[in-house]
């Protein structure tokens, strides 16, 4: 099963479908990452302020696979903000993947509040592009004001918008702004997991009664609809599972097509409500943290 790719603004290619290790504990990550490549994923989604970055990169030498076969994405935390501090946060995040060059590295958020420091660490990403350290560089958590601002003051055009995205809190909006500058929308949470793991929420994806019902009539499973949603609308999605069985049903979304109507009754379930940190609020005093060396 080959998961079909979509090419980024500058023509590099990235498999849609990709599988992220928020949460997943470092003594867990080789093993889920293992488990991951060996059912077919070819696409990880780690971060710095992971802490298992390491994890991700023994598993994929571990792998057998070339280099070129797994596309691998990470995140510059806010803490490692700045032209000098983010060319060192490279280093770290390829240090602890033990990779000379990195497929996609985004900017984890922007500090609104310092936004000159958000530009700074960009420009970095921008060096490390040119000098071939990373194949295609995006951002996390733009809203379209901080794409706008972004825009602006830079050179390269994110390749990615790595967005809180899934029926329940879909971002119109975001996906809007990011389609209008061919950004690509990569939905974290795709499968809604912050309404099922954060307490607090407007209830479970897993539950809605719309999806469950679309899901019966594909034969499918609430999770496969919500990823197919994804893919039909053009964005890349990156669910995490710990779980073999999930992992699998997760990527077996290839051979079934959602109708328009199913597309645009899921479109309907947005609740407006944010399950993640509202982008306007993330400072460095609140979020902070130091990232270690390699
Ligand atoms: P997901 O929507 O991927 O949901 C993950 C949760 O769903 C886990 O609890 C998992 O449990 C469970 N699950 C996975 N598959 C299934 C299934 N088929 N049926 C039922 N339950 C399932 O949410 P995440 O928040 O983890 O987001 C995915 C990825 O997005 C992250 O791993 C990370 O890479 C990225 N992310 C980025 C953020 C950012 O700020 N840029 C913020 C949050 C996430 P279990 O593992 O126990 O199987």
């Amino acid at each position: 099963m080959t998961v079909p790719s979509i090419t980024l603004n500058n023509g590099v290619q990235m498999p849609a479908l990709g599988y992220g290790v928020f949460q997943t504990p470092p003594d867990e990550t080789r093993t889920a990452v293992a488990t991951a490549l060996e059912i077919g994923y070819r696409h990880i989604d780690t971060a710095a302020a992971y802490g298992n970055e390491r994890q991700v990169g023994e598993a994929i030498a571990a792998s057998g696979l070339d280099r070129g076969e797994v596309f691998v994405e990470t995140k510059v935390w806010i803490s490692d903000y700045g032209y000098d501090a983010t060319l060192h946060a490279f280093d770290k995040s390829a240090g602890k993947l033990a990779l000379e060059q990195l497929d996609l590295l985004i900017l984890h958020q922007a500090l609104p509040g310092e936004f000159d420091l958000t530009i700074d660490a960009y420009r970095a990403l921008e060096t490390l592009l040119a000098d071939g350290k990373v194949r295609a560089i995006g951002v996390s958590n733009f809203m379209p004001n901080h794409l706008e601002r972004f825009l602006d003051a830079t050179t390269v055009i994110p390749a990615v918008n790595q967005a809180e995205v899934h029926p329940y809190f879909r971002q119109p909006e975001v996906l809007a702004a990011d389609a209008r500058h061919g950004i690509v929308t990569q939905a974290w949470s795709p499968i809604g997991g912050i309404t099922f793991y954060r307490d607090g929420s407007p209830g479970s994806t897993l539950q809605d009664p719309t999806i469950k019902e679309i899901a019966r009539t594909h034969d499918r499973t609430p999770a496969q609809v919500m990823l197919r949603w994804h893919l039909q609308q053009g964005r890349s999605a990156i669910p995490k599972s710990v779980t073999p069985s999930r992992m699998a049903e997760n990527l077996d979304v290839l051979d079934f097509e959602l109708t328009p109507e199913d597309l645009a009754a899921i479109d309907s379930l947005d609740t407006g409500v944010r399950g993640g940190p509202d982008p306007e609020v993330v400072t460095r005093e609140a979020f902070g943290r130091e990232i270690p060396e390699a």
